[in-house]
C-alpha cells in the first residue's frame, strides 16, 4: 500500500509467494515515495487461502484522514476490545486482531496520529510490532514496537537516504539498506516526518523477545537483536546437539530447510559427514504461505524427497528445528527409512515444543502439540527413530549468546512460553 504525493491511497493485494506477486508492473500500480507491505497471513481470524480481505494492510479512514497498518504479533485481548467496542455501536469489516488498533485510533482523542496512538496502544495486550502509512505529511510513516519487544522490527537507512523499516535485516540487505539501522526498543515509536525521524518512548516492561525467532522463524541470513546472527546460533544449537547427544552414525541429514544450520553444526562438532539425504524439489509449482507452521512444514513435506543413494545401508542423524504436533516429523522419518536407512537418530535443535503460543506464532491447541504431556522416550516411539534428542533452553540461550562479550552484556529478555508455559500476560 502507498500514498501518492497527492495524499492518495494506492493498494495491491493477492495470495501467494512474492515472486509470482511482485511483479515490475505492479510497481507502477503503486505510484508514491512512502508505503507499507505485509507478507503475512491474518493475525487471528480466519485462515482461508483466498481470503485477501483479511490480509494486512489494513485501511481506515478516520478524522485525521486515511491510516493503514500493518501488524506482526498478535493481539491477546483482542476478542475482549472487539466486544468492548461492538457495545458502543462499532462496526468490524474484517476478523482480524489489527482492526482493532484502527478503531481505538479512530475514537481516541488528540490532534495528530501519535496523540491518538498515545491514548490507543496502552489498551492492548501481547505482541504488535506495527507499521503505521498515513495521510499527514509530519507523521508519512509510524513504526512502533510493543512494551516487550516480542516481535523483531528494525530500521535502517540507504546510504542516499531512503528509510526502511523491516522485521528482518535480510530485507534491509535486499533493499540496499547499508546505512546504520537498528531494532526499536521495547515501547519506542520511529516517526518519519517531512525530512527527518523522530524517536518517542512510550511506556515499556522488561524485554520478552521471541527465542522462537532464532530456532524458527526468522531467516538464517538475519541478525537479529542488534548483532546476533541467526545462522550462527542456529550453527552454535547443532553443535550442542552433537555434545549433548553423540550417536555412533554414517551421517548427518538436514530436514531441509529448517534443519540446515544447525545439522552443519552437528556435523561439524562430531565429526559425521553432512550429507543431503532429502531433496527439496524446486520444480513443483506455487506454494502458498501456509496459517500454520504445521500446515507449512505439510506444504513443504510435499516438495522433498529422499535420497536412496544417500540414505540407503546408512545410520542417519536427521536435524530438524522443532517438532510441533508431529505428523509432518512422523512422514519425514518414514521416507527416510523407505530410502533404505538402517537407523534413524532424530536431533531436534530446541526444547520440546509443550505450550502453544499466543504472541504470533500459529501453534495449535496444546492438547495436539505431540510433546505435551509425553516424556522424550514416548515421543521417540510415537515418531518411529532410534533415538531421540532435544536442546535445552539453557543451551539456546547459550548459542543465541555465542562468544561475543558485547552480546553477553546487553540485557537480553526472551520468551519461551512454548517451550517452559511461563506467559507473561494473559495468554487469551
Ligand atoms: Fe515465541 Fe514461543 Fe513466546 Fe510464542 S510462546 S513468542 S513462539 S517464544
Amino acid at each position: 500500500m502507498t500514498r501518492d504525493d497527492q495524499g492518495h491511497f494506492h493498494e495491491y493485494r493477492a495470495v501467494g509467494r512474492e515472486a509470482d506477486i511482485f511483479e515490475n508492473t505492479l510497481f507502477s500500480q503503486l505510484p508514491g515515495r512512502d508505503g507499507i507491505a505485509q507478507n503475512r497471513y491474518s493475525t487471528e481470524g480466519p485462515k482461508e487461502k483466498d481470503n485477501t480481505r483479511d490480509q494486512g494492510p489494513f485501511l481506515s479512514h478516520t478524522s485525521l484522514g486515511e491510516v493503514a497498518v500493518a501488524h506482526n504479533g498478535n493481539l491477546t485481548n483482542a476478542r475482549e476490545l472487539r466486544r468492548k467496542l461492538s457495545a458502543t455501536g462499532a462496526i468490524f469489516a474484517t476478523q482480524t486482531d489489527t482492526e482493532v488498533i484502527q478503531h481505538l485510533i479512530a475514537r481516541a482523542e488528540g490532534s495528530t496520529l501519535v496523540d491518538r496512538l498515545k491514548r490507543a496502544l496502552p489498551q492492548l495486550q501481547g505482541a504488535y510490532a506495527f507499521l503505521f502509512l498515513s495521510r499527514r505529511s509530519e507523521e508519512r510513516l509510524i513504526a512502533v514496537q510493543d512494551p516487550y519487544a516480542i516481535r523483531p522490527l528494525t530500521i535502517g537507512h540507504t546510504r542516499e537516504g531512503v528509510w526502511y523499516v523491516a522485521s528482518e535485516t535480510c530485507a534491509l540487505d535486499a533493499l540496499g539498506a547499508t546505512g546504520s539501522r537498528r531494532d526499536l526498543r521495547p515501547g519506542e515509536m520511529a516517526i518519519f516526518g517531512k525530512d527527518r525521524v523522530r524517536f518517542e518512548q512510550l511506556p515499556a516492561r522488561e524485554r520478552r523477545f521471541c527465542i522462537f525467532e532464532y530456532i524458527y522463524f526468522s531467516c538464517p541470513d538475519s541478525v537479529l537483536e542488534g548483532d546476533v546472527s541467526v545462522y550462527a546460533a542456529r550453527k552454535r544449537m547443532g553443535q550442542y546437539l552433537a555434545e549433548c547427544y553423540p550417536v555412533e552414525a554414517d551421517i548427518v541429514v538436514p530436514v531441509p530447510d529448517s534443519g540446515v544450520p544447525a545439522a552443519l553444526g552437528y556435523a561439524e562438532r562430531s565429526g559425521i559427514p553432512y550429507e543431503l539425504g532429502l531433496i527439496r524439489s524446486h520444480h513443483i509449482g506455487r506454494t502458498f504461505i501456509e496459517p500454520t507452521k504445521e500446515q507449512n512444514d505439510l506444504a513443504l513435506l510435499l516438495k522433498h524427497r529422499a535420497s536412496a543413494a544417500v540414505l540407503s545401508g546408512k545410520r542417519v542423524v536427521l536435524v530438524d528445528d522443532s517438532i510441533v504436533k508431529g505428523n509432518t516429523s512422523r512422514k519425514i522419518i518414514q521416507k527416510v527409512r523407505d530410502a533404505g536407512a538402517k537407523e534413524v537418530h532424530l536431533r531436534i535443535s530446541s526444547p520440546p515444543t509443550t505450550h502453544s503460543c499466543f504472541y504470533g506464532i500459529d501453534t495449535p491447541d496444546r492438547r495436539k502439540l505431540i510433546a505435551a504431556g509425553r516424556s522424550v522416550e514416548e515421543i521417540a516411539k510415537l515418531l518411529g527413530v532410534n533415538s531421540l534428542g532435544y536442546l535445552t533452553l539453557e543451551d539456546v540461550r547459550r548459542a543465541i549468546r555465542g562468544s561475543s562479550e558485547q552480546t553477553k552484556l546487553l540485557d537480553r529478555g526472551y520468551c519461551d512460553a512454548c517451550f517452559t508455559g511461563e506467559y507473561f500476560h494473559e495468554a487469551a
